[in-house]
């Protein structure tokens, strides 16, 4: 097989065929462009209401103290 050395985190389903197939622009089983990587998605801390609310304030506090000089 030709995709025996491709490592195993570097194989997606194809969402056209249902093959496993390496990650690439497009699948060579059959030829339909492939989606982009999920793992490289920015991921976005899960944050409560109070953490997101103290963020915001500390921001605030932070541009006030820069004004403030
Ligand atoms: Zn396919």
């Amino acid at each position: 097989m030709p995709y025996k050395d491709i490592p195993e985190d570097n194989m997606i389903i194809c969402p056209h065929c249902g093959q496993e197939v390496p990650h690439k622009n497009r699948c060579p089983n059959c030829g339909q462009y492939l989606p982009r990587r999920e793992k490289k998605k920015w991921k976005i801390p899960k944050m409560t209401p109070t953490e997101i609310f103290l963020a915001i304030l500390g921001s605030i506090m932070l541009m006030v103290g820069l004004v403030a000089f």
